[in-house]
């Protein structure tokens, strides 16, 4: 008997209610471990769109915007509390939608009830200034929801992404419609329950599933949208912000990097390798913020590249639902493709794999690839340059402190960077150096809510998570208040 039944969700999320959407269309969801598909979701459209955009525009001029602040707040950590209840449910969607393990998955549903309770914690402590400009005048900022915040994320890490957004968006009392990823949209409506189940208020939260080139497209133009947070490639974010330049909405993008992973010689060799095993392998490599440029001090080179193969070959690749399993198959059959045409250009670049490169032995059915090292490739090859977002970590030795940073730098991108060293002069040099959003010292890329994260360059625009990402979300209004008792001056009167 399969364990999994087959999911179909009919309808969509909008104002309160569930609504079939006007094509009638439903798009399938394929099991990556299977290959077989396990649900439908409703194939919204523009005018779906728009219904639910009606219905966040008519809650944040209703009840919504005049809910204290505190209030906002225990709704939010309401829903943590459900999501948390619900994480191994939810884990599993997850793990069948995008064939991410149940050991990621189960703990980044935990994860984003941390972040919907972080900034359900926060929302009645966002408050503007008093500014002493000059006597007799009283000067404050209120810092006011921008609006309605079209939300779309990708597929790779979807329920961590729409706690991304919706915590900082409802803590500062904006509404949101979320479009999920075609591919991954099965949680996203599992979430639009609980936030039922909590008792947020119709049409502050909605979802709509749809492609990218028509619900999303959709979105971005709607003019009844005044803010987009995306989370996804760049190519979509440049199509977006066009979107977005009528009428000027506001806008926070990250698109993905290329993120540079430096070994110094001096460094904690076993704890560095381990780790930039894990960062760039994890999720199947399909994490915006892997690492998956290591940057190797030549001393060290040989036994760094040694050691890290061992490592590698100790990874079990396998079905999301074991729970054995390490790293699960590619989330689709296009994402296999272009990591596989990837790996043939490093060969053709000149590369050479030193493990990996073909489909793991035991597994003939799912989207499967054995993670991949390279070397032999400069940084101006394509492999070192472009984004796989698969399995595939390019090695590449430095002499000194001045090319590393220099290579670690020569990338459109700048997300995340990481050094490891056991020299503190070094440690902060570097640092402050390396063009990315967030730079790790003797560890790779921690995420926390408390942690801001966004790009430099190409990555991105904005920034997700900590109180900087209540800044994205909030209008500052200034209000100056004359309280001065002698005659007002005329500028006209002579
Ligand atoms: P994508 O940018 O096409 O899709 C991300 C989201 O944007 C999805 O919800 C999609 O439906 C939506 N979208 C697509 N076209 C749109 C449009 N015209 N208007 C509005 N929304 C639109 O990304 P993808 O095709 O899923 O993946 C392609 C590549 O993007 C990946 O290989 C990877 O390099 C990168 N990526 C990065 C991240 C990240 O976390 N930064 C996540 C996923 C993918």
């Amino acid at each position: 008997m399969n364990p999994h039944p087959f999911v179909r969700e009919d309808r969509f999320f909008a104002g309160g209610e569930w609504l079939a959407p006007a094509s009638g269309a439903h798009l399938e969801s394929i099991d990556p471990s299977t290959e077989e598909v396990w649900a439908t979701v409703p194939d919204g459209d523009a005018t779906d769109v728009g219904t639910a955009v009606t219905a966040a525009r008519s809650a944040l001029d209703g009840p919504w915007s005049r809910l204290a602040p505190t209030r906002r707040g225990r709704l939010l950590t309401d829903l943590a509390a459900l999501v948390e209840r619900d994480a191994a449910r939810l884990g599993e969607l997850e793990s069948r939608d995008n064939g991410k393990p149940l050991r990621d998955t189960v703990g980044e549903v935990k994860r984003a009830a941390e972040w919907l309770r972080y900034y359900g914690g926060a929302a009645d402590k966002i408050q503007g200034d008093v500014i002493p400009f000059r006597d007799q005048a009283h000067a404050y900022t209120r810092l006011e929801p921008v609006g309605v915040v079209g939300a779309i994320t990708p597929w790779n890490s979807p329920i961590s992404l729409y706690s991304w957004k919706l915590g900082p968006a409802l803590a500062t009392g904006n509404t949101v419609v979320l479009k999920p990823a075609e591919s991954t949209s099965v949680s996203a409506l599992a979430l639009a329950r609980l936030v039922e189940e909590a008792g947020i208020p119709a049409g502050v939260v909605n979802v709509v599933p749809g492609r990218g080139a028509t619900a999303g497209d959709a979105l971005t133009a709607h003019p009844g949208v005044d803010k987009v947070s995306f989370t996804g490639s760049y190519g979509t974010a440049q199509r977006i912000m066009r979107n977005a330049a009528n009428g000027l909405k506001h806008v926070s993008f990250e698109c993905g990097g290329k993120s540079p992973h430096l070994v110094f010689a001096d460094a904690d060799l076993d704890r560095a390798v381990a780790v930039a095993t894990h960062s760039a392998f994890r999720s199947t490599g399909q994490s915006c913020s892997c690492g998956s440029r290591l940057l190797v001090q030549r001393t060290v080179y040989d036994e760094v590249l040694a050691a890290l193969v061992a490592r590698t070959s100790r990874i079990r690749v396998g079905p999301a639902l074991d729970p054995a399993t390490h790293i699960g198959p590619h989330t689709s059959a296009g994402q296999l493709a272009k990591t596989r045409a990837y790996i043939q250009l490093g060969l053709d670049e000149g590369g050479r794999v030193v493990t990996g490169g073909g489909r793991p032995a035991g597994l003939e059915r799912g989207f499967y690839i054995e993670p991949t090292i390279f070397e032999g490739l400069g940084n101006g090859s394509r492999l070192a340059q472009e984004e796989v977002f698969g399995p595939v970590l390019t090695v590449i030795p430095f002499d000194t402190e001045d090319e590393a940073v220099a290579i670690a730098n020569d990338t459109t991108y700048g997300l995340v960077g990481g050094l490891w060293t056991s020299d503190i002069g070094r440690a902060h040099r570097v640092s402050a150096r390396m063009q990315a959003g967030l730079v790790s010292v003797n560890t790779f890329r921690p995420t926390h809510w408390m942690l801001p994260y966004g790009g430099y360059k190409q990555s991105g625009l904005g920034r997700e998570n900590g109180f900087d990402a209540l800044r994205e979300y909030v209008e500052v209004k200034t209000v100056v208040v004359d309280y001065a008792d002698e005659e007002p001056t005329d500028p006209f009167a002579h």
